[in-house]
């Protein structure tokens, strides 16, 4: 017996599987998807089994044997289908793929998991109770951690912590006064009481019944296409995916539900806890190697039946899957930054085919191109209109800057959010200011010639910090301020726009006595940094938060009635066919955050673009209305769905290296493409500087591949890997694949 192996090395010219002999006492135990120890080179390497056969393809005894099996890896033959899909589809190499789907298992010690109980006295703890909200300035964190625990009586350390946003110190003084108890489980097991859950299971509307119905009878029928659950937060969606995973763990069956990491709230967890109880699992990107480990374990022995965590979650070993759920689907954290750089709705789907299973994307705001095959009849289409508690929408203005400027006003703030501002802090209610887009922010440059001071070492503008020096976002270099232009001498340097840090300045000018809470990369720096400052905030130990897009997404704070938004049209002016795209998704979703108490709530947005589509469209949270502009430019411009990119990332630390290489990589790919009819259409555009232009001393440059079919650029890239060892100037560079980059 003989079996292909991928060894766990990455480079291109190793990108393809070797034959090794299974000796004759591994016969029973050896599997596709097992990970093996090998003799490579003159050493022993680790490998992954992605094929087995009795058909030796060298002369036999030219063929090493396996040296052993590790037992870390459950081999999961339908990971490894996914894997060569992966490897194909968004061009990294198998050996990459594997790692992603079949990660390897470190045997790390599972770090315990502290759970906080309630003591069972409850007379006493209503007393404690009673006699902590009375007094007048009692932390309110203390009151929302005692309010959730008499609710849930058990809730894990970590999710009080990240979730809730109570701080430690919170939680160790409710245990000094004997309220709590903490104590340490090993895995994650029976540590939410289901007789005492607070599920109520409500009736579904019509539409969620509708949605749910279809869902089943194409089940019973055997058809299995991709769904689009389409509606606004607060339609029920999360009600009709309980629904969905009911019905499949009722035929034997497992369910993945993937939420953005962002998005992945306290109160939804607890949902799913409430509903199936300690089937459910969920991961994140904080917890340890060991404890993710535990989790995968409990898939794999049927403990676990529901995995609820970010895209990682989608490689979840289990045996049976029924049905994959993509939660806002068209969130760009789905895509992944380290090859493979996979999209997880396209990888769901793939998945979902490969098990037969079903996958549902859900969003208030999808994706151009997943809106687009619901439309089309690609995908099927549930839609819950409106909202079930018929909560009102906030209040939306949009202010024209243009026009304030001419009519005399230039401060960062138009008159009716200065009103709108007073307004609130008179009422002691609270307020966000979004500042879109921090990177263009704060940069210095001369008056005189126009020189823009750039990193050493990145060739990205510095930003001038408060703490009166040059900070570079890319690298974190910190320099000096230099008291004249490097170019022409002159003192005339300054400051050109402003970032978080003046917003800030600004805010205390006009309201010294409002208490102000930014946040941003700088003020989050650390462990712990985010959570400081959304429960000082939650706690109402401020009036204002000010913030980059981290504030927008998934925060739930009652007592905000005012959201800010200072310059809506920033990112609109991105370079990257998403721009509107993105910028509607960020604007509706600072829109939702205000007026999410029992108060109506207002939202300003500010923009020097106040007629553009994707602005007007925002203020009436009307996503139809926005699909329709967008979709004719995509159509226009060949871009996704109609069209698909491929961006090929060159790196290299030598400028005229760099420049030398790209050239060629652009003939080869034109005179290559050029040749053969099948390519006629491929457009290649570059090579041209990436941005930034360089990073960390190494210099970046691009080519892109445009083409109305993805498996022309499949095959395109294929001919550039097989290729890239002949193109001259490739030993001093590295390349790397992206499609439909975000
Ligand atoms: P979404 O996931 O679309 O934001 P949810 O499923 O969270 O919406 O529903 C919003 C709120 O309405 C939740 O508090 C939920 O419990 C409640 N809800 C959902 N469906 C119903 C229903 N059919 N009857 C009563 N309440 C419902
Ligand atoms: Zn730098
Ligand atoms: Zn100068």
């Amino acid at each position: 017996m003989y079996a292909d192996i991928i060894v766990d090395i990455t480079l291109e010219k190793l990108n393809h599987t070797f034959q090794y002999a299974v000796p004759t006492d591994m016969e029973d135990r050896i599997a596709i998807g097992l990970l093996v120890t090998i003799p490579f080179g003159n050493r022993n390497v680790n490998g992954v089994v992605i094929g087995l056969s009795d058909e030796p393809k060298l002369e036999v005894s030219k063929i090493k044997p396996i040296k052993a099996i590790s037992k870390e890896v459950p081999p999961n033959r339908d990971l490894v289908e996914l894997a060569s899909w992966m490897s194909d589809y968004f061009g990294s190499t198998m050996n990459q793929a594997l790692k992603t789907t079949l990660p390897l298992r470190k045997k790390a010690k599972p770090k315990e998991r502290k759970i906080v109980t309630l003591v069972s006295d409850t007379e006493y703890v209503n007393e404690y109770y009673n006699k902590l909200i009375s007094r007048k300035n009692h932390s309110l964190g203390k009151e929302r951690l005692l309010k959730e625990l008499i609710a849930e009586k058990e809730i894990p350390w970590d999710v009080l912590i990240d979730k809730l946003h109570v701080t430690s110190e919170n939680i160790r003084s409710l245990e000094k006064d004997r309220i709590v108890d903490i104590s340490s489980v090993r895995v994650f097991r029976g540590a939410i009481n289901i007789e005492n859950s607070s599920d109520v299971k409500v009736e579904l509307n019509k539409a969620q019944r509708e949605a749910c119905d279809i869902f089943k009878e194409n089940r019973k029928n055997g058809i299995h296409k991709p769904y689009l659950l389409y509606g606004v937060t607060g339609s029920g969606k999360t009600e009709v995916y309980l629904n969905m995973i009911e019905d499949t763990l009722r035929m034997g069956k497992q369910a993945i539900v993937l939420i953005p990491e962002i998005a992945l709230t306290y109160q939804t967890v607890m949902r799913f806890y409430n509903r199936f109880g300690d089937v459910v699992s969920f991961i994140n990107s904080k917890m340890s190697e060991g404890e993710r480990v535990d989790q995968l374990d409990r898939a794999v022995s049927g403990e676990c039946k529901i995995m609820i965590g970010p895209r990682s979650a989608l490689f979840t070993p289990f045996s049976n899957l029924g049905l994959i759920i993509v939660d806002e689907e068209h969130e760009s954290s789905y895509k992944s930054e380290q090859a493979p750089r996979y999209h997880a709705v396209p990888t769901a789907i793939e998945r979902a085919r490969i098990n037969n299973c079903d996958v549902v994307l859900g969003s208030a705001t999808p994706s151009v191109e997943t809106f687009y095959n619901a439309k089309s009849g690609n995908y099927i289409m549930l839609k819950l209109p409106g909202r079930v508690m018929d909560r009102s929408m906030a209040e939306t203005e949009i202010i024209d800057l243009g026009k304030e400027l001419r009519s005399g006003n230039r401060s960062m703030f138009s008159r009716r959010l200065r009103e709108l501002m007073s307004d609130r802090l008179e009422k002691n209610e609270q307020i966000m200011l979004f500042l879109n887009r921090r990177g263009m922010m704060g940069s210095v440059s001369c008056r005189m010639c126009g020189t823009v001071l750039k990193c050493p070492h990145c060739d990205v503008p510095l930003s001038l910090h408060r703490d009166g020096k040059l900070h570079c976002h890319y690298c974190g270099t910190i320099v000096e301020r230099p008291k004249a232009c490097p170019k022409c001498q002159s003192v005339m340097i300054g400051t050109m726009k402003a970032g978080t840090e003046s917003v800030e300045d600004n805010v205390k000018k006009l309201f010294p006595n409002a208490r102000v809470l930014r946040m941003d990369a700088d003020t989050t720096k650390g462990k712990g940094g985010h959570e400081k400052i959304l429960s000082a905030f939650a706690n109402d130990e401020a009036d204002i938060l000010i913030g980059t897009q981290m504030i927008v997404k998934g925060h739930d704070f009652p007592n905000v009635t005012l959201m800010g938004v200072l310059a809506a049209d920033l990112s609109l002016n991105a370079s990257n066919f998403r721009a509107s795209e993105n910028t509607f998704d960020l604007l509706v979703q600072a829109a939702g955050r205000s007026g999410r108490g029992e108060k109506r709530g207002n939202v300003v947005i500010q923009t020097y673009q106040p007629d553009h589509y994707c602005i007007e469209s925002s203020s009436k949270q009307d996503y139809e209305g926005f699909y329709d502009s967008e979709v004719m430019f995509r159509r226009v411009g060949a871009y996704p769905p109609f069209g698909h990119l491929l961006k090929v990332l060159i790196e290299c630390k030598n400028e005229n290296r760099i420049e030398f290489f790209a050239n060629n990589l652009a003939k080869f790919v034109k005179e290559n493409l050029g040749e053969d009819d099948f390519f006629q259409k491929t457009k290649v555009l570059g090579p041209e500087d990436d941005y930034p232009k360089k990073v960390n001393d190494v210099y970046r440059k691009t080519l892109y591949l445009k083409d109305r079919h993805y498996d022309r650029l499949i095959k395109a890239k294929k001919l550039i890997s097989d290729g890239f060892s002949q193109i001259d100037g490739n030993n001093y560079v590295n390349i790397w694949f992206d499609y439909d980059p975000l």
